[in-house]
């Protein structure tokens, strides 16, 4: 394993970015990975600019593993700024390039998880309007 990667993960799952709950959030939304026993729930504050639905703000709470949780804080900073329709195509492809390792079958549920968690967040929203 890269010395980099599993650094900068050690370190967003010591120190998590965007951990907590967002006061009036518009959409919320928590899964669970029982497997390993994850949980991991999103807030998302949306805006539209220039015309295109973006994630204003977003945060994650739960509790979960390393992988799991350093996944929630590397993605929560990646997306947040970005327009909804981008964000809607991230898959596994760019979860693994986030976290920079190799994952065991049962490790890859839990980095996928925060991203099932946040689609279904947004599908969540989406489907309100
Ligand atoms: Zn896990």
């Amino acid at each position: 394993m890269d010395n980099f990667y599993r650094d900068n993960i050690l370190d967003h799952y010591k120190n998590p970015r965007n951990f907590g709950r967002l006061e009036k959030a518009d959409a919320t939304n928590e899964e669970e990975n029982v497997t390993c026993g994850d949980k991991i729930g999103i807030d998302i504050k949306f805006e539209i600019r220039n015309s295109k639905l973006e994630i204003k703000d977003v945060k994650f709470h739960g509790e979960g593993c390393a992988v799991s949780t350093a996944c929630a804080s590397l993605l929560t900073e990646t997306v947040k700024g970005q327009e909804i329709s981008k964000i809607m195509m991230m898959n596994k492809e760019d979860i693994l390039k986030l976290l920079g390792i190799e994952l065991s079958l049962s490790r890859l549920k839990c980095a996928l998880l925060p991203l099932e968690a946040l689609h279904k967040t947004i599908a969540i929203f989406q489907n309100k309007k």
